[in-house]
């Protein structure tokens, strides 16, 4: 019998073994080593969560509710997470490697998407419509769309969780949550809060397990009707294609490529700091890293010299102490891939500026951790500029001016966000209007919040979360036409 804390999927009204039987190891990425057992789900276990969302939603007391009840229940949701934050940071910590330091205020965060939510629900106003016809009355209704899937990687499990929970519970839908096999621990912890909060059996599902066990038939099940996925781009298009062939609503945060650009106006010392915390904050595992960084030609080299001299004073070691400013990374694959990464961008001709390779500091252990990295002489033709990395690797490419950095910051596949350092408030506006992202920052980088909206241009997603609008991805407009007149006229005759 194995000593590793052994988990449950959530299903209709509580905990439940997999059908099939099995479970598989999720490691801590500090100590190189399996911590708990996560349930290896199958198709069926998938079939009997949609099953109950799908009788969650058309039966029992989630329907009967109105919007204003169900915006007390998500308040009441984030008041949980608020008193357990500290238990689920440390969970996600142990399962993701992240530094407690960012996953405590990450979890202290995210109550505000059910309280901001929460507060949305009865603020959804139809219209009525001022149509051309005579004697009708027209009017517009937003209502659920039915079972949503919702599907996570590993990097921030719990935040990315409640992006989509937040806005689909609001709206009336009824939800599958399946967060990825490298990092489920916190949404099996979550979802007690969820029950303790008083939603009703089959509201809220969790089921665990691989992509092509679990995601694959959660996108392909037919009473699924709407998938709500953040991911690498590979799975998005696989998730996006399968549910075509149902007609389904989707919404895709994929991956970014993301350009930070530094203008010699800039205060470089904002900058830097800014250059760093978008690239080495979470270890780089972060779609928005700022991973390319373009520095003007005038002042690269001075620049170069305070990044890396400010990258060097970073401390590595466990993630659990609040000392810790750069953590192992989260997965085994992930830890190959960006060594591997390395290799690829010392191959193509870039300088290693900094690191460059695994870290075997005495503080990282047996984690698995590499170094933080930064690689100058790169060209944005390279791969190590087109492609995400996903981990602490920089890509210096210098710019002579806003035209070639506004060429070089657009020339990749994706369009997650950038990043624009100046004191020229012309410049300022300009560049934002001109890169190619969902999210530009000026003066800043890396801050995201519950009202302001999230997603990628081009192959960087579908569809967008947080703020407002948000909550439009989860409903469907009903459009309602009443006869006034008194008589109807005779069909066959037409004017
Ligand atoms: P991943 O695509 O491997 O997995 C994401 C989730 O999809 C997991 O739960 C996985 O099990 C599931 N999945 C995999 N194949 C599937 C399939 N065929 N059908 C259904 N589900 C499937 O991604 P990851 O490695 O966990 O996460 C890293 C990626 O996520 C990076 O590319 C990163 O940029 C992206 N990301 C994007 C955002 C954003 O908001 N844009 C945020 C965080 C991470």
């Amino acid at each position: 019998m194995s000593d590793l804390k052994t988990y449950q999927m959530y299903i209709g009204d509580g905990f439940v073994d997999p059908a099939g039987g099995e479970w598989f190891e999720s490691f801590d990425p500090y100590a190189g080593k399996p911590w708990a057992r996560i349930p290896r789900g199958t198709a069926e276990d998938v079939e009997r969560a949609v099953e109950a969302a799908h009788a969650a939603f058309t039966e029992g007391d989630w329907p009967k509710l109105n919007a204003t009840q169900r915006g007390a229940l998500l308040r009441k949701l984030g008041d949980l997470i608020a008193e357990h934050a500290e238990a689920l940071a440390e969970i996600e910590v142990r399962d993701n490697g992240k530094l407690i330091a960012e996953m405590g205020g990450q979890l202290r965060y995210v109550p505000q998407w059910y309280y901001y939510f929460g507060g949305l629900a009865d603020k959804i106003e139809g219209s009525v419509i001022p149509t051309d016809k005579a004697q009708v009355f027209n009017f517009t209704r937003h209502e659920p769309l039915g079972v949503v899937a919702a599907i996570t990687p590993w990097n921030s499990p719990l935040l990315l969780a409640s992006w989509k929970l937040a806005p689909a519970l609001a709206a009336g839908n009824t939800v599958v949550l399946k967060p990825s096999e490298f990092t489920s621990a916190s949404a099996l912890e979550f979802v007690k809060l969820v029950e303790q909060a008083g939603f009703p059996p089959g509201v809220v599902n969790v089921v665990t397990g691989f992509g092509k066990d679990v995601g694959a038939p959660l996108v392909e099940h037919a009473k699924v009707a709407k998938v709500a996925f953040t991911g690498g781009e590979l799975s998005g298009q696989k998730v996006y294609e399968t549910a075509a062939k149902g007609l389904k609503k989707v919404s895709l945060e994929l991956g970014g490529k993301s350009p930070n650009i530094v203008f010699d106006d800039a205060n470089l010392d904002n900058a830097v700091k800014g250059a760093i915390s978008g690239i080495f904050a979470a270890t780089g595992q972060t779609c928005i890293a700022g991973s390319r960084l373009l520095v003007q030609e005038s002042i690269h080299n001075e620049f170069v010299e305070r990044l890396v001299a400010f990258a060097k004073t970073a401390r590595m070691g466990n993630p659990m102490s609040l000392e810790t400013q750069v953590g192992p990374v989260t997965t085994m694959p992930q830890y190959e891939k960006i060594l591997g990464f390395m290799e690829i961008a010392k191959g193509e001709g870039a300088k290693v500026a900094l690191g460059g390779g695994k870290a075997s500091r005495p503080e990282c252990g047996d984690g698995w951790f590499v170094e933080p990295t930064i690689f100058t002489g790169v060209h944005n033709e390279m791969r190590i500029a087109q492609e995400e990395v996903f981990g602490p690797v920089l890509s210096v490419i210098p710019f002579r001016d806003e035209e070639d950095a506004v060429r070089i910051g657009n020339g990749v596949l994706y369009g997650l966000a950038a990043g624009v350092w100046t004191q020229n408030m012309r410049r300022a506006i300009t560049m934002s209007e001109r890169l190619q992202a969902g999210t530009v920052w000026v003066n800043m980088y890396r801050a995201v919040s519950y009202t302001s909206p999230f997603g990628g241009y081009k192959r960087s997603g579908l569809g967008r979360e947080n703020g407002q609008d948000a909550i439009y991805e989860y409903l469907q407009t009903k459009s309602v036409w009443i006869n006034l007149a008194e008589e109807i006229p005779n069909p066959f005759v037409m004017g």
